[in-house]
């Protein structure tokens, strides 16, 4: 059993703590918070051991009915991989803990790449995290991206990636971010960094990004154009994409014409917190001009990660190789709509 830590129990941390549990050669060694907030109850209710992520708070929980098993510390310690689920910036703050107890560390998308030994994709680069210390997931967008790029790539070749990412002003529980009544190009400047966080998995990669936020908190959605070495029809790349466990091509006369309804399936389907663990293409938007592929996706910034930072679990210590790793992990989690 790999005993595993998350410290940081946000939108991301709770998730990957359930994933975690969820996993029949995993056990959730417990989780570290800031504060004894509402999820904190949660997590004591689901029987997650809590840990206080700054010591001097340990009382904090205390006060509010909530026995703690000890202090970050003790977590990284006792764990086999800690994820670190911490805020952008804060995780590189806690690199120096983790090696301090030479605890294999994985790090979210918000950090720099320099965090890391390696950026992660499971369909795209799962070997080169194998045996690593330190890991990076990489972010929601980028990990769309990848999941594409990957079978892109290998099929058929990729001469050039352009993409266009409408980006969700923040997470539904994020009431201080915006903006709530406009359409920013954001970072106004071209590329994005999104295209040089693609190129964190793909190093050759010719991709220029663009984004935008707007006032929604459901999903990002990414219009892509994608320049093929070959020459292929729509209903070939289609058929690739539907071969992807990760990929989710949205059938035609479903009726799901936006990230409302696709949430709306989601929980329709049962699924936890309404997750979308896939990418979600439209099928009918799969279009070729030439060697050039067009395409819409949807992506559920909140989830699509989480199955990747199982992935990153078992290549860090070598459980699994790629194809069972991400195997298990979507049988056990439901991937696959
Ligand atoms: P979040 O704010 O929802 O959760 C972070 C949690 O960490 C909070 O509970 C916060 O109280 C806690 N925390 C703050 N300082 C801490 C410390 N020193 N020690 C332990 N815990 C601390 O953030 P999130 O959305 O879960 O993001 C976490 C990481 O995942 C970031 O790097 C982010 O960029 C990345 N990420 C986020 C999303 C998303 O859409 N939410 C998607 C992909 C990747």
């Amino acid at each position: 059993m790999i005993r595993v830590g998350v410290n940081g129990y946000g939108t991301i941390g709770k998730r990957v703590a359930d994933a975690v549990s969820a996993q029949p050669d995993m056990e959730l060694a417990g989780v570290a918070k800031t504060q004894p907030n509402f999820e904190a109850h949660t997590a004591v209710d689901l029987g997650y051991p809590m840990y206080a992520a700054i010591p001097e708070r340990a009382p904090l929980f205390a006060e509010a009915g909530i026995e703690t098993a000890g202090v970050v510390d003790e977590l990284v310690a006792d764990a086999d991989v800690i994820v670190d689920c911490t805020p952008s910036g804060v995780g590189a703050e806690n690199r120096t803990m983790y090696a301090s107890y030479d605890t294999p560390a994985i790090f979210q998308g918000g950090e720099d790449a320099a965090v890391a030994e390696t950026s992660f994709n499971a369909r795209a680069n799962y070997d080169d995290a194998r045996g690593a210390d330190a890991v990076r997931v990489v972010s929601c967008n980028t990990t769309g991206l990848s999941r594409l790029v990957a079978p892109l790539s290998e099929a058929y070749g990729v001469e050039k990636v352009r993409a266009t990412l409408v980006r969700r002003g923040g997470d539904p529980t994020q009431n201080s971010r915006g903006p709530i009544n406009d359409i920013l190009p954001n970072p106004i400047s071209i590329p994005s960094h999104h295209g040089p966080d693609v190129r964190t998995i793909f190093p050759d990669l010719a991709i220029d990004t663009m984004g935008l936020k707007v006032p929604a908190t459901l999903m990002h959605v990414h219009a892509l154009n994608v320049t093929l070495e070959s020459d292929v029809t729509a209903a070939h790349v289609r058929q690739l994409l539907e071969g992807e466990s990760r990929v989710y091509v949205i059938p035609e006369g479903f009726g799901l014409d936006g990230a409302g309804k696709l949430k709306d399936f989601a929980l329709d389907a049962g699924r936890p917190r309404g997750d979308i663990w896939e990418n979600c293409v439209w099928g009918e938007s799969i279009s070729m001009e030439g060697r050039d592929l067009y395409l819409f996706q949807a992506i559920h910034q909140e989830s699509d990660v989480i199955p990747e930072n199982v992935d990153a679990i078992r290549a860090m210590t070598d459980a699994a190789d790629a194809a069972e790793s991400i195997e298990r992990t979507n049988r056990t989690l439901g991937v696959g709509l």
